[in-house]
C-alpha cells in the first residue's frame, strides 16, 4: 500500500465539486486516510508550490490557491502516487484523458480541479505539509 496526496483546488470547491471528486476517487479505489478543509495562508501557498517559483504563473496558481478554501485529501491504494496522477489526468484539461477529474470538473490549465503529488518523496513530503503522523488513520481499521 502506498499514500498519495489529493487537494481539492478553489474552483472545484467553488462549483460545488467536492463531494463528486471524492465519490470519483473513492470509486477508483482508493481509501480516505486523512482530510481536512482550510483556507492557505499566501505563505503556505507559496512554500507548497515553492518549486514553481520563478515561473510565469506561479504568483497567479497561489493568487488561486489563496483564494477560497481546498481540501487537502490523503488517500492510500497499490501505487496510489501513480495511479491517482492517472485517475486526475493531464494538468491542462484539453489534453486530459476522457473520464479523468480533471476532464470532467477542470475549468483551465490554472484551475484544474485538483492537486497530486507527482512522485513518491513529494507525496511524503506533502502529507505531512498538512497532516501530523497522528492525524492519519488506517481505513481498513
Ligand atoms: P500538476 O502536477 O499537473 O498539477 O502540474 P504542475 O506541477 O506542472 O503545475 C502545478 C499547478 O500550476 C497546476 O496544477 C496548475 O494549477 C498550475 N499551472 C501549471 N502550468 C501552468 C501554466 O502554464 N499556466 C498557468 N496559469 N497555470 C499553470
Amino acid at each position: 500500500m502506498e499514500r498519495t496526496l489529493a487537494i481539492i483546488k478553489p474552483d472545484a470547491m467553488g462549483a460545488g465539486k467536492a463531494g463528486k471528486i471524492l465519490a470519483h476517487l473513492e470509486t477508483s479505489g482508493f481509501r480516505v486516510c486523512a482530510l481536512r478543509m482550510m483556507r492557505l495562508t499566501e505563505a503556505q501557498a507559496g512554500a507548497f508550490y515553492a518549486v514553481h517559483r520563478g515561473r510565469p504563473f506561479y504568483e497567479s496558481l497561489v493568487r488561486f490557491m489563496t483564494s477560497g478554501p481546498v481540501i487537502p485529501v490523503v488517500l492510500e491504494a497499490e501505487n496510489a502516487v501513480a495511479r491517482l496522477r492517472e485517475v486526475i489526468g493531464a494538468t491542462d484539461p484539453a489534453e486530459a484523458a476522457e473520464g479523468t477529474i480533471r476532464k470532467l470538473y477542470a475549468g483551465s490549465k490554472e484551475r484544474n480541479a485538483i492537486h497530486a503529488s507527482d512522485s513518491p518523496k513529494a507525496a511524503a513530503e506533502e502529507v505531512s505539509f498538512f497532516f501530523p503522523q497522528e492525524a492519519l488513520v488506517d481505513p481498513e481499521g
